[in-house]
């Protein structure tokens, strides 16, 4: 029996794989990866899910395996030096005067700890979030994640308000200026403190970018305008940046830096550990040490994941990985842009360094079009880059590389999408 098989038939049907003939990944090397038949892909996706810094970094393997041959052993009941060593590194990056840290395995997990410590500090349940999130998929995150798609329960510890977010190429936020967008996401936030909460609201979860949305973001200095209704109204901030954390968006090491705020609360996972199932919070000392019973995790900030999170800040650092973000990320926004002219399936190409979404929709209409996103994806495939996918509608195209990509590897990049994008199926008007 084939691996896809034995995957069908002993795990759940909801963990879908991409592609018709799914790949099993083998080895990887910098931004290259190779399947167990020996092709080889352009990782451009891997970036932002787990290789932040790429594949097989000989100071991150080494880090972790100095690490595994020395100790592993519970996270938090003994002096665990790389957690503290990391924890010092991203409290001092974090922009948060008195910041302390705890370390998860997940995102879901970091989310679910900021909620905690955000009610636990406030005595509310009640929080906002942003229509089109994504925050993780326990009870608690399902419940402020604004997707259908991912919110297969109603069941939830909070009392959740939505506030305004997602795609501005149709809906309700369509077709509005950026200064018409920001005065109607003040309104509907005070509109929403008026009638939707009863009493405090804990906080307010938002992503600078939003990620599985699809690349969503706002103006930059739009969260600064609410932030000073949340401000006023002494209600936390948590600014999840599991995905636009770190440099990726190439102009600053944190998302929220883009609108001018301080958040109480910052949530990080991914690609922290180059990989390695790290993730967690930052915050103020004085909400962090809300928890008023003890509170202990086995595995989060392991010594073996933290020694993996010391090696890959000190790594993106040491090398200015922002500004390589920055810069190749500049170089294939450009190439996006300009495939977006001349292809008709393209709405829209949006986001910030490397962290660039293509929009799909029927040509000549702001139509989702989730089968020419997947065609996309089997056609870039086909072409040799991996990419992915995301959005409301399951119609944009997520490219997010290791921040260590060269400029010959994204022209490797574009090329492969001229390519794909020369099917017709993304130039005809009637479908
Ligand atoms: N927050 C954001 C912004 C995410 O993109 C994700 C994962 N897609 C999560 C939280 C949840 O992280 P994890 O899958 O590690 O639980």
């Amino acid at each position: 029996m084939d691996l896809i098989e034995r995957h069908r038939r002993v795990l759940p049907s909801w963990l879908s794989l991409y592609y018709d003939e799914p790949i099993e990944l083998d080895r990887g090397e910098g931004c290259w990866v190779w399947d167990a038949h020996g092709e080889r892909y352009l990782d451009c996706f891997g970036g932002i899910l787990t290789t932040s810094v790429g594949h097989n970094v000989p100071e991150i393997v080494s880090a972790i395996s100095d690490q595994a041959a020395r100790v592993i052993h519970s996270s938090t009941l003994y002096l665990n030096r790389p957690m503290i060593e990391l924890a010092e590194r991203l409290a001092k990056a974090s922009g948060i005067p008195d910041a302390k840290v705890f370390f998860t395995t997940s995102g879901t997990e970091a989310n679910d700890a900021a909620l905690l410590l955000a009610t636990a500090a406030l005595g509310s349940n009640q929080v906002f979030a942003l229509r089109n999130s994504y925050h993780g998929r326990s009870f608690t995150e399902i419940a402020v994640t604004g997707n259908r798609t991912w919110s297969p329960t109603s069941y939830s510890p909070l009392s959740v308000s939505w506030l305004q977010g997602g795609s501005r190429l149709r809906g309700p936020l369509a077709g509005l200026s950026d200064a018409e967008y920001v005065a109607r996401g003040v309104a509907d936030l005070e509109d929403a403190l008026l009638t939707t909460t009863a009493g405090r609201v804990a906080a307010l979860i938002a992503e600078p970018i939003q990620g599985v949305g699809g690349f969503c973001l706002p103006p930059d200095g739009y969260f600064g305008e609410l932030w000073r209704v949340t401000q006023r109204e002494g209600i936390l901030w948590i600014s999840d940046e599991v995905q636009t954390g770190f440099g990726r968006t190439g102009e600053h090491f944190w998302g929220y830096e883009a609108h001018g705020i301080t958040p109480d609360l910052i949530t990080f996972a991914k690609g922290v550990g180059n990989g390695m199932s790290l993730a967690g919070v930052i915050g103020r000392a004085e909400v962090m040490d809300a928890l008023g019973t003890n509170s202990i995790s086995t595995f989060g900030g392991s010594p073996i994941t933290a020694a993996a999170g010391v090696a890959t800040f000190d790594y993106i650092i040491d090398h200015d990985l922002m500004a390589n973000a920055r810069a190749r990320g500049a170089e294939l926004r450009e190439g996006l842009d300009a495939i977006a002219r001349s292809t008709p399936a393209i709405g829209e190409v949006r986001g910030k360094g490397l962290m660039q979404g293509v929009e799909l929709v029927w040509p000549g209409t702001v139509e989702p079009a989730p089968e020419l996103a997947t065609r996309a994806l089997e056609a870039a495939r086909r072409e040799g880059v991996l990419i992915g996918k995301g959005g409301l509608h399951g119609n944009v195209l997520r490219i997010a590389p290791p921040m260590t990509i060269s400029a010959e590897q994204i022209e490797h990049a574009l090329e492969a999408f001229r390519r794909s994008f020369a099917d017709q199926a993304f130039h005809v008007k009637e479908q």
